[in-house]
Protein backbone atom coordinates (compact mmCIF):
# COMPACT_ATOMS: atom_id res chain seq x y z
CA UNK A 1 0.00 0.00 0.00
CA UNK A 2 1.34 3.35 -0.99
CA UNK A 3 0.70 6.44 1.15
CA UNK A 4 -1.68 9.55 -0.19
CA UNK A 5 0.39 12.45 -0.99
CA UNK A 6 -2.34 15.39 -0.88
CA UNK A 7 -1.67 16.79 2.39
CA UNK A 8 0.83 19.77 2.21
CA UNK A 9 4.18 19.94 3.85
CA UNK A 10 3.89 19.18 7.64
CA UNK A 11 0.64 16.79 7.05
CA UNK A 12 0.41 13.32 6.15
CA UNK A 13 -2.63 11.23 5.40
CA UNK A 14 -3.38 7.86 6.90
CA UNK A 15 -5.37 6.64 3.90
CA UNK A 16 -4.27 4.65 1.02
CA UNK A 17 -2.42 6.42 -2.39
CA UNK A 18 -5.96 7.13 -5.21
CA UNK A 19 -8.49 6.79 -2.14
CA UNK A 20 -12.20 8.06 -1.76
CA UNK A 21 -13.20 11.36 -0.42
CA UNK A 22 -11.22 13.13 1.85
CA UNK A 23 -7.98 12.65 3.36
CA UNK A 24 -7.33 11.73 6.83
CA UNK A 25 -4.58 14.23 8.26
CA UNK A 26 -2.71 14.03 10.62
CA UNK A 27 0.11 16.71 11.66
CA UNK A 28 3.72 14.94 10.64
CA UNK A 29 5.57 16.01 13.81
CA UNK A 30 8.39 14.10 15.15
CA UNK A 31 8.48 15.42 18.20
CA UNK A 32 6.53 18.12 20.26
CA UNK A 33 8.24 21.02 19.53
CA UNK A 34 7.22 20.31 15.82
CA UNK A 35 3.97 19.76 16.88
CA UNK A 36 3.51 23.12 18.45
CA UNK A 37 5.28 24.80 15.65
CA UNK A 38 2.58 23.10 12.88
CA UNK A 39 -0.18 24.03 15.14
CA UNK A 40 1.16 28.03 15.44
CA UNK A 41 1.22 27.95 11.87
CA UNK A 42 -2.33 26.86 11.56
CA UNK A 43 -3.63 28.54 14.06
CA UNK A 44 -2.28 31.66 12.06
CA UNK A 45 -3.59 30.93 8.97
CA UNK A 46 -6.66 30.11 10.49
CA UNK A 47 -9.73 32.79 11.24
CA UNK A 48 -9.15 34.76 14.29
CA UNK A 49 -10.94 35.18 17.50
CA UNK A 50 -13.04 33.68 19.93
CA UNK A 51 -15.02 30.08 17.95
CA UNK A 52 -18.37 29.74 19.09
CA UNK A 53 -20.91 27.18 18.57
CA UNK A 54 -24.69 28.25 17.34
CA UNK A 55 -27.54 25.51 15.61
CA UNK A 56 -29.03 26.08 12.11
CA UNK A 57 -32.59 24.41 11.58
CA UNK A 58 -32.27 21.93 8.72
CA UNK A 59 -36.29 22.67 7.67
CA UNK A 60 -35.74 19.59 4.88
CA UNK A 61 -34.23 17.01 7.27
CA UNK A 62 -35.44 13.95 7.01
CA UNK A 63 -34.81 11.08 10.27
CA UNK A 64 -36.12 8.26 11.32
CA UNK A 65 -38.51 5.67 9.67
CA UNK A 66 -41.83 3.89 9.86
CA UNK A 67 -44.15 6.07 12.51
CA UNK A 68 -40.89 7.40 14.07
CA UNK A 69 -40.27 9.32 11.44
CA UNK A 70 -39.59 13.13 11.54
CA UNK A 71 -38.51 16.27 9.43
CA UNK A 72 -36.65 19.20 10.26
CA UNK A 73 -34.20 19.28 13.15
CA UNK A 74 -30.88 21.59 14.29
CA UNK A 75 -27.34 21.22 12.71
CA UNK A 76 -24.56 22.91 14.13
CA UNK A 77 -22.48 25.86 12.65
CA UNK A 78 -18.87 27.11 13.83
CA UNK A 79 -18.87 30.59 13.73
CA UNK A 80 -17.23 33.60 15.33
CA UNK A 81 -17.33 37.87 14.33
CA UNK A 82 -15.05 39.06 11.80
CA UNK A 83 -15.06 42.67 10.95
CA UNK A 84 -17.74 43.39 13.54
CA UNK A 85 -20.33 40.85 11.98
CA UNK A 86 -20.96 37.12 13.22
CA UNK A 87 -19.82 34.47 10.35
CA UNK A 88 -20.20 31.02 9.97
CA UNK A 89 -16.51 29.23 9.21
CA UNK A 90 -18.15 25.75 9.43
CA UNK A 91 -21.73 23.81 9.38
CA UNK A 92 -22.82 20.30 10.08
CA UNK A 93 -25.52 20.41 7.30
CA UNK A 94 -23.57 18.40 4.89
CA UNK A 95 -21.86 15.95 7.41
CA UNK A 96 -22.58 12.12 6.81
CA UNK A 97 -22.52 11.02 9.98
CA UNK A 98 -25.53 12.26 12.00
CA UNK A 99 -27.69 11.06 15.04
CA UNK A 100 -30.80 12.99 15.18
CA UNK A 101 -32.18 12.91 19.21
CA UNK A 102 -35.39 14.36 20.04
CA UNK A 103 -36.98 15.62 23.00
CA UNK A 104 -40.46 16.52 23.35
CA UNK A 105 -43.22 16.73 25.48
CA UNK A 106 -47.02 18.39 25.38
CA UNK A 107 -46.10 21.78 24.22
CA UNK A 108 -42.00 21.31 22.76
CA UNK A 109 -39.90 19.54 20.43
CA UNK A 110 -36.65 19.75 19.26
CA UNK A 111 -34.74 17.63 17.45
CA UNK A 112 -30.95 18.03 17.05
CA UNK A 113 -28.50 16.59 15.49
CA UNK A 114 -26.24 15.05 18.31
CA UNK A 115 -22.89 13.63 16.29
CA UNK A 116 -22.68 17.83 14.89
CA UNK A 117 -23.01 18.85 18.92
CA UNK A 118 -20.39 17.09 20.10
CA UNK A 119 -17.81 17.52 17.14
CA UNK A 120 -18.92 20.78 16.94
CA UNK A 121 -18.36 21.56 20.39
CA UNK A 122 -14.66 19.87 20.26
CA UNK A 123 -13.53 21.86 17.83
CA UNK A 124 -14.15 24.97 18.87
CA UNK A 125 -13.09 24.65 22.70
CA UNK A 126 -9.91 22.85 21.04
CA UNK A 127 -9.60 25.99 18.85
CA UNK A 128 -9.98 28.39 21.51
CA UNK A 129 -7.70 26.85 23.85
CA UNK A 130 -4.75 26.07 21.49
CA UNK A 131 -3.26 29.56 22.04
CA UNK A 132 -2.72 29.06 25.55
CA UNK A 133 -2.32 25.28 25.45
CA UNK A 134 0.98 26.11 23.16
CA UNK A 135 1.94 28.66 25.34
CA UNK A 136 1.98 26.76 28.78
CA UNK A 137 3.81 24.18 27.22
CA UNK A 138 6.55 25.92 25.63
CA UNK A 139 6.51 28.44 28.77
CA UNK A 140 6.70 24.76 31.06
CA UNK A 141 9.67 23.68 28.30
CA UNK A 142 7.80 20.77 27.57
CA UNK A 143 9.62 20.27 24.32
CA UNK A 144 10.76 17.29 22.77
ZN1 LIG B 1 -5.39 11.41 1.45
Amino acid sequence: MSACTIPPTGWACTRAAGHDGPCAAVPQADGLTELLDTLDALLAKATPGTWEVDTERNEDGAYGSGPDHGTGYDDFVIGTEVRGKWQTLLCTDNATEKLINEDYDEDYHRAWDRVGEANTALVVAAVNALPRLIAALREKGYTA
